[in-house]
Parts: C-alpha cells; structure tokens; sequence
C-alpha cells in the first residue's frame, strides 16, 4: 500500500541531474541503510536521475576493506543497482583512490593550523551540556603555526537553504562548530570536508539523506560556496523512521547485517519489504521488489 503523501511530494521535486549514495565501510550494511537507500534509488528513478554509489573511506582507521566488497554484494542482492561505482576493481568513486583531490581542494581555502585537542578546548570553553559537538573558540587563528590540523576561517554569516521535505532553514556554522577542521593532525580529511569535495568534484545536485544529518548541511553548503560551488547541491532529509505507521527501526534492527538476515533465509523482498515499510515508503509489511515498489511511485 503505497503512501500517497511521499508519492506527491517527490513528484513534486524539482529536476536534477545526479544523486548518490555513499556509505561508510566501517561495518555491514543494515536496514538503516536500506531504508536510506529506498529514497535515494526511488527519488532518482521517479525524477530519472543517475545515481553513484560512494565509498566514504576517508578515514582509513576505521575501515575494513572486505566492507566494501559486501555493500556491493548486498546492494545487488536487493537489485538497487547504482549507475555508477558498481564495479569494485574499476570504480573510481571510492575515497581513498583519489587523496589528491582533497589536497587540490584546500587552495581556494583560507585555513590555518591548530594544535588543540578536544581536551584543551573544553578546558577553554567548557564541556558542552548534552551534545557531543564542541564549537571550537578560534584559539589557534592567528597563532601562525606551522603544522597540526587543518581549520577553516568561517565567514561568520548564517546561511540559508531550503530543505525539499522540511521547508526553509537558517544555520549559523560559525556558532555552531567554530572553524571546520578539515583535516585531522594525523592527516586524515574530515568526513564534513571529504563528503563536500566529491559532492562538488562529482557534480552531485541533489543530496538525499536522513533527517539526522540536518544539524550540518548549513556548514556543508557554506562551504560549497567557499569553494566555489555557487551552484550547491539541493537537498532532501528523509524521515529516519515514518512516525505515522507506528513503525519503530528497533536494536535488533539495526544490529542485524542485510547477511545475516539473507543467510537466515529472507529474500530480497522481505528485505526490501520490510525497509519500506519502516521508512513509510509503504504503509503495510509485506514482501515487496524494489521494481514493484519503483512501479508504484513512478505511475502518474
Ligand atoms: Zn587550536
């Protein structure tokens, strides 16, 4: 049964180009990320936009390689094939294969080293009351040093942008997180820089993520303006889950892997089916393709 609201307003969106989907390999794909899937792969049809499939493995750290190889697996199990970066030997939309890029980034930006942890910030500024994000009080901006990471010089204008589900917002980045670190002292690019770098290098135009990544798309898109991106990307935060359903992603949910459920014998569209239904994309559980579902939201 599909939901007639969600089909309306994704008619409505305006056109674009090219959309993607870029998980982390730092684990296994899990309904989450199906469900976030579900809305980049059905928005791109509908509007019959491309989509890329990127590996964010900016943080060489944390990621597995065999991660990668599986979110392909898993993706091509559920037959969300994506236009690009299907190909694990050849894709070039993989972070790690192209560090030069966020290297060249930085010229057009105004940066300066800084050689605080979050340690010594907070015994600036003090502990922030319930959430983990810190802004950082300019300590190091003129300080002249010569190594450590890498800080952003924010305009200390709000920004503006209107979001395709929610409506209009203003965020102020400056006050929000103080100067962007784009790279950490251990030389490893920051996800906030990394993701703007190849939304921009790979003239993605339309975002499409979960409504929990709102708190910085003001700071991403000031800084596709800072790099010259006049033309920044439109975006859209889909709900994580659809209230009005009932339907709750639950722990088990979300600690179970799409293998481990595929290895207990569900189908692709059990899977499928029940991402839907967790999204709100469909307002019953019931087994269902991604072609059935994509028939359904596409017909006029
Ligand atoms: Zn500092």
């Amino acid at each position: 049964m599909i939901n007639q609201d969600l089909k309306a307003l994704i008619h409505r969106l305006p056109s674009f180009s090219r959309t993607r989907f870029a998980p982390s390999p730092t684990g296994f794909l899990h309904l989450g990320h199906v469900t976030s899937a579900l809305f980049v792969w059905l928005i791109a049809k509908v509007k019959d936009a491309e989509i890329v499939l990127r590996i964010e493995d900016h943080d060489q750290s944390r990621v597995r390689p065999h991660f990668t190889a599986q979110i392909i697996e898993d993706l091509n199990f559920l037959n969300l094939l994506p236009d690009h970066g299907n190909n694990l030997a050849k894709s070039s939309y993989i972070q790690s294969r192209h560090p030069e890029r966020y290297h060249d980034a930085l010229f057009p930006l105004q940066t300066y080293f800084c050689e605080c942890s979050r340690k010594t910030i907070e015994g600036r500024i003090g502990s922030p009351s319930k959430a983990t994000e810190i802004a950082y009080d300019g300590f190091c901006r003129h300080r002249g040093l010569t190594s450590g990471a890498l800080r952003l010089f924010w305009d200390p204008e709000p920004i503006k942008f209107w979001d395709y589900r929610l409506g209009e917002f203003t965020h102020n980045p400056k006050q929000q997180c103080g100067d962007l670190l784009l790279r950490e002292k251990n030389q490893n690019y920051t996800y906030q820089f990394s993701v703007v770098v190849d939304d921009f290098m790979e003239n993605i135009d339309f975002i499409i993520r979960g409504a929990d990544l709102l708190e910085s798309t003001g700071r991403q898109l000031r800084l596709h303006e800072m790099m010259g991106n006049a033309a920044y990307p439109k975006v859209f935060h889909h709900p994580l889950v659809y209230a009005e359903s009932g339907a709750k992603l639950s722990k088990r949910d979300l600690s179970e892997s799409i293998q481990d459920w595929a290895r207990k014998g569900l189908t692709s569209e059990q899977i499928v089916g029940k991402a839907a239904y967790l999204s709100g994309l469909w307002l019953r559980e019931e087994p269902l393709s991604f072609e059935d579902l994509l028939h359904e939201y596409k017909s006029l």
